[in-house]
């Protein structure tokens, strides 16, 4: 899943990145209006956060340009004020939800999750399953054969990934813009040395091997006793 944090104040912008990086959300920061708007469009996001005050334009722009533009990217806006005229204009520009600074990380946490699960307009699968892995969205756990696997937080996204277009070659540009941020450097081989890791934990104990290498072209999540 990947969100946009359109955020100018440096220290709550790094705070929610990490904070949601570390969630096991794929998180780009944008710290000025123009900027955000511009990334909101050209990117596709599951959910974009965006600050109302902010240098250039401010969110309410962003907001009205990213409708404009025909995008139906859920919007959770913060606002620095408790003031309701701003929270009923927030909404009334088509914003799904608030949350007045300061807050508690855990509180945003909880919204981003609400919407996203509200996002997915169509009916959001909880579980991701092929042969005897489970993926549990919710809480955020995979098992194979019923033995619990600890996934750090890119793991998760790139076995996610897999999971939801099993079957399909993925290459890994398309891994690359979906699991790692903007600042992704394609010249290194990160993406080879996570999918190598997830290999092990995943397929080394258990059969059939689920994970494979298609050379030159990508990797391909399949349960070959269906295949
Ligand atoms: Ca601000």
């Amino acid at each position: 899943m990947r969100i946009l944090i359109v955020e100018d104040e440096p220290k709550t912008g790094d705070y929610l990145k990490q904070g949601l990086a570390e969630a096991g959300f794929v998180v780009d920061l944008v710290r000025d209006g123009q900027g955000g708007l511009h990334q909101a469009l050209t990117e596709n996001y599951d959910l974009v956060v965006l600050d109302v005050m902010l240098p250039g334009i401010d969110g309410w722009a962003v907001l009205r340009g990213i409708h404009k533009a025909g995008k139906d990217t859920p919007v959770l806006f913060l606002t620095a004020r408790d003031d309701v005229d701003d929270r009923v204009k927030g909404l009334e520009l088509g914003a799904d939800d608030y949350l007045v600074k300061p807050f508690a990380f855990s509180e945003l946490l909880a919204r981003v999750r609400t919407l996203l699960r509200r996002g997915t307009r169509t009916a959001a699968p909880e579980f991701l399953r092929t042969a005897d892995l489970e993926l549990d969205l919710m809480r955020r756990r995979v098992t194979r054969a019923g033995k619990r696997i600890d996934l750090t937080a890119k793991e998760f996204a790139l076995l996610e990934l897999l999971l939801r277009r099993q079957g399909e070659v993925l290459p890994r540009s398309l891994i690359a813009s979906q699991v790692w941020d903007m600042n992704f450097d394609s010249d290194t081989n990160v993406i080879e040395v996570a999918m190598r890791r997830l290999r092990v934990k995943l397929d080394d104990n258990f059969e059939p091997k689920l994970i494979r290498t298609v050379r030159g072209m990508g990797y391909v999540l399949e349960n070959p006793d269906c295949a």
